[in-house]
């Protein structure tokens, strides 16, 4: 028996995985533009790799791709008729790869079909999450995270159809400030989630580790309870701070990519925080993850092909990954790594 994510987050933290959806759309799986999972029935052995991936540099949780999987957002690409196959392909990708090392989380989203000036959108978009709840709990996962709401009322229906499927609840906002869409503080939206049984809260999406964790900070003063943080791979700046406002987006992020140091810089930083939830999204991959696992002191499989440059001929000079980065070492007991200057 697999020790359930509650379980896990009473022990410590918990080690999320990387974004899918960019990255399956640069290796040629997904679409730029509608950013739909139709993947998982198209190319599965494409998701599986990825899935595997993260596995193996250490990921505890396997989020299920689907996210817009929802049947109004599948039908803006054509795939409407296809809800349940996609949702259930996409479930059983994951459950494949986890077996009794990760816990799979299904997924959820905003759905685009909220609207706060109109009430009875918030029936609709309750129908559209319980469809993909009921799907991904008949194929089987260990709890669900609700992701990149902008709305807390939105965030309260995807939250209300978990809880009344009866399973452990992740809610995370995409935020723009320091409130929800509706103009609500975001301490306030967290104590309002809690107060209706959310398990884990807290910010998925959008912000760079940087500009991310001082809104973290303060949703975890917001509430003793579990706070979770997965932030994006690419760096973005303090007058544009979501990656969707940068002139790169969405074709041109390659150059922002952060660098494995940094994102292991971010792990150390999130725990430091009292983040226990510690993951991460968008142009976070395995190399990134991997860095996460052992900033938090862990090895994974991944790790018996860490950095051993000083077996490298050619390059002689020792710097910590910070340095490589450009940054100042934090600690003088970094590790070290032959690094390259030598003129060929
Ligand atoms: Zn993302």
């Amino acid at each position: 028996m697999k020790k359930g994510i509650l379980e896990r987050l009473r022990e410590g933290p918990v080690l999320g995985d990387g974004g899918y959806i960019l990255e399956l759309e640069r290796r040629g799986y997904v679409q730029a533009g509608p950013y739909t999972p139709e993947v998982a029935v198209e190319h599965p052995e494409a998701l599986r790799q990825l899935h595997q991936e993260f596995l193996r540099a250490g990921a505890d949780v396997l989020q299920a791709l689907t996210f817009y999987a929802s049947k109004e957002k599948l039908g803006t690409a054509g795939y409407a008729d296809q809800v349940e196959a996609i949702n259930r392909a996409a479930v059983r990708i994951a459950n494949e790869v986890a077996g009794d090392q990760a816990l799979v989380a299904g997924t959820l989203c905003l759905t685009w079909m909220y609207d706060p000036k109109e009430p009875a959108s918030r029936a609709v978009v309750r129908r559209l999450f319980d469809e993909q709840i009921a799907i991904q709990a008949a194929e089987g996962v260990d709890f669900f995270i609700g992701e990149t709401f902008t709305f807390l009322e939105e965030a309260r229906q995807c939250l209300n159809a978990i809880k009344a499927a009866g399973y452990p609840a992740m809610i995370t906002f995409t935020l723009r400030g320091p409130e929800t869409a509706e103009g609500i503080p975001i301490g306030e939206a967290v104590r309002i989630l809690a107060g209706e049984g959310a398990d884990v809260i807290g910010a998925n999406c959008g912000r760079d580790p940087e500009r991310m964790l001082p809104l973290v900070e303060i949703m975890r003063r917001a509430t003793p309870g579990y706070v979770g943080a997965q932030p994006i791979g690419f760096r973005t700046r303090d007058d544009l701070p979501n990656f969707t406002q940068l002139p790169e987006f969405p074709l041109a992020l390659d150059s922002l990519t952060l660098s494995r140091a940094e994102m292991g810089a971010y792990a150390t930083r999130a725990r430091a925080l009292g983040v226990n939830y510690i993951g991460s999204c968008c142009g976070s991959v395995a190399h990134h993850v991997r860095a996460m696992a052992e900033a938090l002191g862990r090895r994974p499989p991944a790790s018996a092909k860490s950095a051993s440059l000083d077996r490298h001929p050619g390059i002689q000079k020792s710097r910590t990954l910070e340095e490589m980065a450009g940054r100042k070492p934090k600690s003088a007991d970094a590790p070290r790594f032959a690094t390259g200057d030598r003129n060929w």
